[in-house]
């Protein structure tokens, strides 16, 4: 099943949809085609480029900053998996101020590492472990809960998402 990015009318990402879904919202002119997948849908009146980019026509108000949710998977995927202290192969989660210490568990908080550092940072902040961090930890720019739900962003796709390095 290919799916779709859909833009608000301001090109700003909102959503992923199936290609189908994205297919009704442009055949009952809700939205245009941005870029297509190369495949085609066939009824029995049309056939019809299947889309790989929406953008609606109509602006969404999106009412909240969304803010992806804060999970071992996403904070993985934030970091590239890596070791944000050494580089190395991150599979663990470490509080940089630490927990026993009233750090919080918020993406502001916490960092990709590998054992060996997590082990050797102990109940320390960086600074006190003459340890640092690869790049401030923060929560992911609203659209990277697209990257951390979908495995494999299209290349077509990422001229529209603002995807954090
Ligand atoms: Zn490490």
């Amino acid at each position: 099943m290919h799916s779709a990015l859909v833009l608000n009318a301001s090109f700003e990402p909102l959503s992923i949809v199936s290609s189908r879904r994205a297919t009704c919202l442009v055949l009952s002119d809700k939205a245009d085609v941005v870029e297509a997948d190369g495949a085609v849908f066939r009824s029995e009146r049309l056939t019809f480029p299947s889309p790989s980019v929406i953008r609606l026509r109509y602006m969404v108000k999106v009412p909240y900053v969304r803010r992806a949710a804060l999970s071992r998977r996403a904070i993985f995927a934030r970091d590239d998996h890596r070791c944000q202290y050494c580089g190395g192969h991150a599979d663990s989660i470490d509080h940089v101020l630490p927990k026993s210490r009233g750090g919080l568990h918020t993406w502001e908080n916490v960092a990709a590492a590998c054992r060996p550092c997590n082990l050797d940072k102990r109940d320390r902040t960086p600074d006190e472990a003459g340890m640092r961090l690869a790049k401030p930890c923060r929560a992911p720019r609203a659209s990277a809960w697209v990257v951390v739900s979908v495995s494999g962003v299209p290349d077509v796709w990422r001229r529209y998402l603002p995807i954090a390095s």
